[in-house]
C-alpha cells in the first residue's frame, strides 16, 4: 500500500487508538463478536474452543460469557457450565446430547410440561422411548428403570404442585439399578441457593443440572436464558459439543444483565422466599383454599425431603382452592387480583398467578381436585399482596 492515509471508512474501521487496559470497575465489560480476529493462519488453525483455551468465534463464546459461565458453576459447585438460549432449550440439548436410537429416558410426572412434550412428540420420533415415575416413591422410579434407561431427569420441587422428593432416595435407586444412566435435575427452582445438587451427601450428587436462568437469576422478566453445569470433563465434552453443533449462542447483552443482576440473586431470593412463607402461612388459615401447596410450610408434600435438604426456599406457592368453587371461579379469582398479573414464568419483582387444573397437566393419579393459582411472589410489599389475594377471594369466591 502507498503511504496516502487510509479513507475516512476504513480509518474508522480499522482506528489504531487503543484504550489502556487498566480499566477495572463493578460491571465487568461486555465482549460482543461473532468474528473474532486471527493475528495469522496459524493461530486460525490452532485454536481451539472446547476447552475454553481461546477465543474463535462468537458462538463458542467471548469473555463476557466465559464469566458467566465460571460464576454460575461457582454458584453451584460445578466445574463446567454451558449457556443456552433459554431453559427449555437447555433441557433439549441434554436430551439431545445423551440419547440416541433405541435409548429410554425417566421422567418425574410433575416435571416442567415442556420437557414432557419434547420427549413425546420429538425424541419419540427418534426411537427414544420414555416412562415416568411418581417422583414421591423411589419404588415407582426403580419399577421403569432398564438397561435402555440412559437418562433420568429430576426436579424438586415438581412444576406447579411443588411436591419436594427425596433427591437422596432417587439418585442412590438410579446408582443402584441403572448405573449406566446420567442423572439430570432441572435446579431452576433452588438457583444454586436452596440445596447444593452435586453433594445430596454419602458420596451422592447428580450428574448435571439445568436452570432457566431466565428466572431468578436474570432476575427482571426481560432475559431468556438456560445453563447446563456439570463435574465430569467427558460428560462436559459430550454435552459440549452437541451443544456446539446445534448451533446455540446467547445474546451478549442478556448475558449482560444476568451478570448484572447475580449479585443480588441471594438477597432477592431470600427476600422471596420469605414474602412466600408469609403468604403460605396466609393462605394456610383462609377457608376457601382446601390446600397450600410450598416445600417449607408442615403438611405440603415432600415437607420432611425439603427440611432435611434444604435451608431457604424459592418465592413459589401454589394454592388448591377448594372443590366446591368451579373452574370459571377460579378463573374469576385470578382475574380479580389487581397487583398480581396473569403471566408465564416466575423470578421477576412482579407477583404473578396462573390458574391449571390437575387433570389435564398429569398423567398418573393425582390427588388434587380443586383449581390450582400458583403464585410467584415478587418484590412488593408482602402485606399489600396478601391484602390483594384477600380482596380478589372475597369478590370471586365469597367471604367463607
Ligand atoms: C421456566 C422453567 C424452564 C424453562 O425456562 P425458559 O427459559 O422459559 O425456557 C425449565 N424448567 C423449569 C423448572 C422452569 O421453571
Amino acid at each position: 500500500m502507498s503511504s496516502r492515509p487510509p479513507r475516512i471508512s476504513t480509518h474508522l474501521i480499522h482506528h489504531p487508538y487503543r484504550a489502556p487496559s487498566e480499566f477495572d470497575a463493578t460491571v465487568p465489560g461486555v465482549f460482543k463478536a461473532s468474528s473474532v480476529f486471527f493475528p495469522n493462519v496459524a493461530a486460525l488453525r490452532q485454536r481451539r474452543w472446547d476447552d475454553k483455551s481461546a477465543y474463535t468465534y462468537g458462538l463458542h463464546g467471548t469473555p463476557t460469557t466465559f464469566m458467566l459461565e465460571e460464576r454460575l458453576a461457582t454458584l453451584e459447585g460445578a466445574r463446567h457450565v454451558l449457556l443456552a438460549p433459554s431453559g427449555l432449550s437447555a433441557i433439549t440439548t441434554v436430551d439431545i446430547a445423551l440419547l440416541r436410537q433405541g435409548d429410554g429416558v425417566v421422567l418425574p410426572d410433575n416435571v416442567y410440561g415442556p420437557s414432557l412434550n419434547f420427549v413425546e412428540q420429538e425424541l419419540a420420533r427418534w426411537g427414544i422411548t420414555h416412562r415416568l415415575y411418581d417422583p414421591m416413591d423411589a419404588a415407582s422410579l426403580a419399577a421403569v428403570l432398564s438397561p435402555e434407561v440412559k437418562l433420568v431427569w429430576l426436579e424438586a420441587p415438581g412444576s406447579v404442585t411443588l411436591e419436594f422428593p427425596d433427591l437422596r432416595a432417587l439418585v442412590r435407586t438410579v446408582r443402584e439399578k441403572a448405573p449406566q444412566a446420567v442423572v439430570a435435575l432441572d435446579n431452576t427452582w433452588g438457583a444454586g441457593l436452596a440445596f447444593a445438587p452435586f453433594e445430596l451427601g454419602e458420596g451422592l450428587g447428580v450428574d448435571l443440572t439445568v436452570h432457566a436462568l431466565t428466572k431468578y437469576p436474570s432476575g427482571g422478566g426481560d432475559v431468556l436464558m438456560g445453563s447446563i453445569a456439570c463435574r465430569d470433563p467427558g460428560l462436559y465434552q459430550t454435552l459440549a459439543w452437541a451443544h456446539s453443533r446445534l448451533g446455540l449462542g446467547v445474546g451478549l447483552n442478556d448475558v449482560e444483565a444476568v451478570l448484572r443482576a447475580l449479585p443480588s440473586l441471594e438477597l432477592r431470593y431470600h427476600a422471596q422466599d420469605r414474602a412466600a412463607r408469609r403468604i403460605a402461612q396466609w393462605c394456610g388459615e383462609q377457608p376457601q383454599f382446601a390446600r397450600v401447596l410450598h416445600p417449607a410450610t408442615p403438611g405440603s408434600p415432600g415437607h420432611e425431603h425439603w427440611q432435611s435438604l434444604c435451608s431457604s426456599a424459592a418465592g413459589l406457592l401454589t394454592v388448591e382452592l377448594d372443590p366446591r368453587f368451579s373452574a370459571a371461579q377460579g378463573d374469576a379469582f385470578v382475574d380479580a387480583l389487581k397487583l398480581f398479573r396473569i403471566a408465564w414464568s416466575w423470578g421477576g419483582p412482579v407477583s404473578l398467578a396462573v390458574p391449571y387444573h390437575a387433570s389435564r397437566m398429569r398423567r398418573l393419579p393425582t390427588p388434587y381436585r380443586g383449581t390450582l393459582v400458583r403464585l410467584c411472589i415478587g418484590l412488593e410489599a408482602v402485606d399489600d399482596l396478601i391484602a390483594d389475594l384477600a380482596q380478589a377471594k372475597d369478590s370471586a369466591l365469597g367471604a367463607g
